[in-house]
């Protein structure tokens, strides 16, 4: 913390020296408001929500309550600085026009006695962008030097300092995934499970949609299986692929805000997918061998991938011809989980690719899902990227974030569009380290990870940083150990590795 507050407090002197530069702006003078903040009449609701983080992050490092304004509000004798928050007349007036920036690319730029701070806040159609609270977020980090590393007080970094000055500061950031979250078990229906109303919709009047069973019936009546209803189609059958454009269409209409809707596959229950003949003409016959899982025993068959690539693209076909900007979004996922050999996919299916969950405690398993993604991404105009890998060895330390690093660039490099990280399970304690690298690479996939991780040390525990650091370089290694057996790391290898003298250890460097 303390290099930081350094940092903070040269800036803040060089600035508050009078006339030094005609940029320089003073938000707060000894404990008291030298700003105001300004929004439109009409702000987008990222612009209201800025201007509140501004005001409590001002309010927390000096003391001041800077009071928030529209702009019609502001007295023509005023002689405060304005900040400037979201698209506003004045910020045009000096240059700054929202509607050249795209999807939430972000600028906070001083002119003199204001500070412009800004992001995009809508799409085209209207859908709403936080672009705004971004760049408020990046002026807090960058400029005001606060740092929120994990929930709750202990986490928030603020400096104090009774004056606020910033001087000739000039950041434009464009993001380069269009869609980065973090979440705990999310769902979303645009890349989901898509079929679960089909069997009560059609089974009646349509049986012959639905998937061949081992027993020779298209009895799909399953019940479901944890929450999921597991009903498997006849995905080689016009008529269903029509019905299934159909619907989509339909979603498209309802809701012209709406990116992308899913065809993937019901999941869970009985997974004996379609055993007709013209669905298996679908399959690549040379495909890898993999399990259906039926009640009577596994039944072995060839990836059904091809199959499924041939479903989505038929469908993005019909689709495409009335909206052709619009996407279907389809998973890469467990018996369609490795790239099609022969099936050609359409521009317009995005493919959601769910790697499997221990990747940072198997190489193999990585490095297949390295090589797989990059067989995607010769097929895939568009990947997204749906990893289960953050509930890595639940509560046990763990740290990956070279890896992690190293993997987010070489998506990035092939053809990753955004990415939702799932199961984050909020192990703060051990795992903290990775939730925030990991969240400063969505932004950024190629910033430097030794840099975050210095960052996050140095900022978060101040003259125990040194030892911190160790600790963590010790617990990488000891996840790289586990990874470099190249095989699902059971109880019994984790207790091989985090034995009572290791822990010992590991505590000895935090003593
Ligand atoms: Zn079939």
């Amino acid at each position: 913390m303390v290099a930081i507050l350094t940092l903070i407090s040269a800036i803040i002197a060089l600035a508050a020296a009078p006339g030094v530069c005609s940029n320089s702006v003073t938000l707060v003078k000894n404990g008291r408001p030298a700003s105001i903040i300004v929004i439109a009449e009409n702000p987008t609701e990222a612009a209201q929500q800025g201007a509140k983080d501004m005001q409590m992050w001002l309010q927390r490092i000096s003391g001041a309550k800077v009071q928030i304004k529209s702009e019609s509000k502001i007295e023509k004798k005023n002689s405060r600085a304005l900040i400037l928050v979201g698209d506003t007349k004045r910020s045009r007036n000096l240059g700054i026009n929202p509607d050249k920036l795209n999807l939430e690319d972000i600028i906070v730029r001083t002119f003199p006695q204001a500070l412009v701070v800004i992001g995009d806040d809508e799409r085209p159609d209207g859908y709403n962008l936080k672009g705004t609270v971004l760049a408020v977020d990046a002026f807090a980090e960058q400029i005001l030097g606060v740092r929120v590393l994990w929930p709750g007080e202990l986490g928030e970094i603020v400096p104090h300092q009774s004056t606020i000055a910033v001087n000739d500061v000039d950041i434009y950031e464009k993001p380069i995934l269009v869609d980065r979250r973090i979440v705990n078990l999310g769902y979303n229906g645009s890349f989901g499970h898509a079929f679960g109303d089909y069997w009560d919709r059609f089974h009646k009047q349509h049986p012959d949609w639905f998937a061949l069973q081992p027993d020779g019936t298209r009895d799909n009546s399953q019940p479901e299986h944890a929450g999921y209803p597991s009903q498997r189609l006849c995905v080689s059958n016009q008529e269903l692929i029509e019905q299934v454009a159909q619907d989509i269409m339909e979603k498209l209409e309802k809701n012209p805000q709406l990116d992308a809707v899913s065809v993937s596959p019901n999941d869970g229950g009985n997974q004996t997918f379609c055993l007709c003949k013209k669905c298996e003409s679908w399959d690549a016959p040379e495909g890898k061998i993999v399990q259906m899982k039926s009640n009577n025993g596994p039944i072995p068959h060839v990836s059904l991938t091809d199959r499924y690539v041939k479903f989505y693209s038929e469908i993005a076909k019909i689709v495409a011809k009335k909206y052709p900007n619009r996407y279907i979004g389809a998973y890469a996922y467990h018996l369609y989980l490795d790239a099609p050999i022969h099936t050609k996919l359409h521009p317009n299916v995005v493919i959601g690719f769910v790697p499997g969950s221990k990747v940072y405690q198997n190489d193999a398993e990585r490095e297949q899902v390295r090589s797989n993604w990059l067989k995607w991404s010769k097929t895939a105009k568009h990947l997204f990227l749906r990893p289960n890998s953050l509930m890595a060895l639940h509560a046990l330390p763990t740290v990956y974030v070279h890896k992690l690093g190293e993997d987010l660039r070489f998506f990035t490099d092939h053809k990753m569009m955004f990415a939702r990280y799932d199961c984050n399970f909020h192990h703060w304690a051990t795992n903290g380290i990775n939730y925030y690298v990991l969240a400063k690479l969505l932004w950024d996939p190629y910033r430097d990870v030794d840099e975050i991780v210095d960052e996050y040390c140095t900022v978060g525990f101040g003259p125990a940083a040194g030892m911190i650091h160790q600790y963590f370089n010790e617990i990488e290694k000891i996840t790289n150990a586990i990874a470099a057996e190249r095989q699902r790391p059971t109880a019994a290898t984790i207790t091989r590795y985090f034995t009572d003298e290791t822990i010992t250890k590991l505590d000895s460097i935090l003593i």
